[in-house]
């Protein structure tokens, strides 16, 4: 049970003379107000006031082994005493190391590029596609979240009164400052609808690239019938198909949606899980289509620095930051199974809670992350998504956050390595206090 929250709300009145609304990031706010962190162990994050959560934010999913844990602490110390120095600016041999990991589980990328974040590794991406196509339009699909640049902050969360009809959505900014311009250049799609594919037959000409999370918000799945037309249709027009994983990559499956579905996207974009809880992304696919950002002869002789593309940043490849995904990646390959199997035991306890009170409850989602969501009918797009009960997630989610479970209102849970019986049976205990009390 939390029981202080002082030095939190004395942080927070600190902060706003500092940051616009004393966050960093508008993610990181919420009613009544944000809980300021300084420890985290394990599957748990104890705040400035000394309260201890079960985390199921991991940070929107990033932290796969938890906090602090031991071997990445390791895989860095033993970069930096290898190496001597935590950043080289040249090439160096864990690039290499690092992609032919990544390779491994994601086949269809045949080459690749490191970034900073999942939203550099899809801007990098789509100006990829537009290069290799030739056409400047982008589709997305409604409620997909790409990351924080104009191009596709689009009918992210649209007022669904505002949002047009449900196939064939209009292009909604989610931020002020998103102009015509891009509302004119990226076509909403509907997800999991047929319409899209008549949207995008008449759009052919223009559109260069169809990029979508294959899971949407990491937790409403594409049907396989609609992933394979997909797949189907953006070859036989020219429109190159770029899978956001950012989420799903190293979360749903150790080979992302695409391995769950069978399904090979041109481009893939990675992020979160891939860095260890560093700042990292990738783009890979095809080689021809990555060809188009490698160095360029300029004359008969010289190799120039600037590709057909341009694609460059001072940290990309940082050597600290791929020797923690490496090490993540070789921990999930012997505890990937168990993390699902845990999240899977807690979806279904939490099922069966709610079921035994008679409300309707769903824990939507694959692999080591879901969603609970209150609704008895099916969902599955952003449209069907917003008729769920929020009044009483927002209430479940304050309740759990009193007695010391932590994550992101309404928004989707993930588990770690280090959640075991222990974090599932606190949360199945406050959740039952939560019915009890209704
Ligand atoms: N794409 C998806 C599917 C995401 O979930 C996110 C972040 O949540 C991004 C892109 C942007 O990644 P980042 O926050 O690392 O820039």
């Amino acid at each position: 049970m939390i029981k202080r929250m002082n030095q939190s709300l004395a942080y927070m009145d600190r902060a706003k003379q500092v940051m616009p609304g004393g966050v960093t990031a508008n993610i990181k706010y919420f009613e009544p107000h944000p809980i300021v962190m300084k420890k985290g162990h394990g599957a748990y994050l104890t705040d400035v006031d000394d309260n201890e959560y079960v985390d199921y934010l991991l940070s929107y999913g990033s932290l796969m082994l938890g906090h602090g844990h031991p071997v990445i602490k390791h895989a860095i110390q033993s970069q930096l005493d290898t190496s001597g120095t935590w950043l080289f600016g040249t090439p160096h041999e864990l690039e290499a190391d690092f992609g032919e990991k990544l390779k491994q589980y994601f086949p269809s990328m045949e080459l690749l590029r490191y970034t900073n974040s999942g939203t550099e590794a899809t801007l990098l991406a789509l100006r990829l596609a537009a290069t290799y196509t030739g056409k400047h339009k982008i589709a997305k699909f409604e409620g997909h979240y790409h990351g924080g640049y104009d191009q596709v902050l689009l009918s992210v969360d649209p007022d669904v009164n505002e949002a047009g009809p449900a196939e064939e959505p209009l292009s909604v900014p989610a931020s002020k400052g998103v102009g015509a311009y891009h509302q004119d250049h990226t076509v909403i799609l509907p997800f999991n609808h047929s319409y899209a594919f008549e949207l995008l037959k008449h759009h052919r000409d223009e559109i260069g690239v169809v990029v979508l999370e294959p899971i949407q918000s990491g937790f409403i799945p594409a049907q396989k019938v609609f992933m394979e037309e997909l797949r189907r249709l953006t070859k036989d027009l020219g429109i190159v198909l770029l899978f956001d994983e950012v989420k799903t990559g190293f979360r749903i499956g150790m080979g992302g949606a695409q391995g769950y579905y069978g399904i090979e996207p041109d481009l893939t974009a990675l992020g979160k899980v891939i860095g260890a809880g560093f700042p990292m992304g990738v783009v890979g696919g095809k080689r021809e289509i990555l060809m188009e950002s490698a160095p360029v002869k300029n004359n008969a002789t010289n190799l120039s620095s600037k590709g057909v593309l341009f694609h460059s940043g001072t940290y990309n490849g940082h050597p600290m930051i791929l020797a923690a995904g490496l090490a993540t990646i070789q921990v999930l390959e012997n505890e990937f199974d168990f993390v699902v199997m845990q999240t899977n035991e807690l979806k279904q306890q939490l099922e069966r809670l709610f079921a035994t009170k008679g409300i309707a409850m769903q824990a939507i989602g694959i692999g080591a992350m879901f969603n609970i969501v209150f609704t008895e009918e099916k969902v599955t797009n952003y449209r069907e998504y917003q008729i769920a009960d929020f009044r009483l997630r927002k209430d479940l989610d304050a309740h759990l956050l009193k007695e010391g479970i932590y994550a992101k209102p309404c928004n989707r849970y993930s588990l770690s390595t280090q959640h075991g019986e222990k974090e599932i049976e606190k949360t199945v205990t406050a959740v039952t206090g939560f019915l009890n009390q209704m």
